[in-house]
């Protein structure tokens, strides 16, 4: 699942344009990723310029 920071992204654009199933949407001031369509594959992570988006795969305690 991937977390998405407050505040600090840009609307560049970059995360969805790389989405495999184009599950990442920006609204006016706002971006949103429908989970239920999210592979997990972490590109949006790795693309993003201001580390906005992080992914939350890693095991909890
Ligand atoms: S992890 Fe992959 S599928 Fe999920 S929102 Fe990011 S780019 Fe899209
Ligand atoms: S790549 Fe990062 S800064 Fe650009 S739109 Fe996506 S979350 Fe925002």
């Amino acid at each position: 699942m991937i977390t998405i920071a407050d505040n600090t992204c840009d609307f560049c654009g970059a995360c969805v344009s790389v989405c495999p199933p184009d599950c990442i949407e920006i609204r006016e001031a706002d971006i949103e990723i429908d989970e239920e369509t999210c592979i997990d594959c972490n590109l949006c992570v790795y693309v993003c310029p201001l580390e906005v988006l992080s992914s939350d795969d890693s095991p909890t305690d």
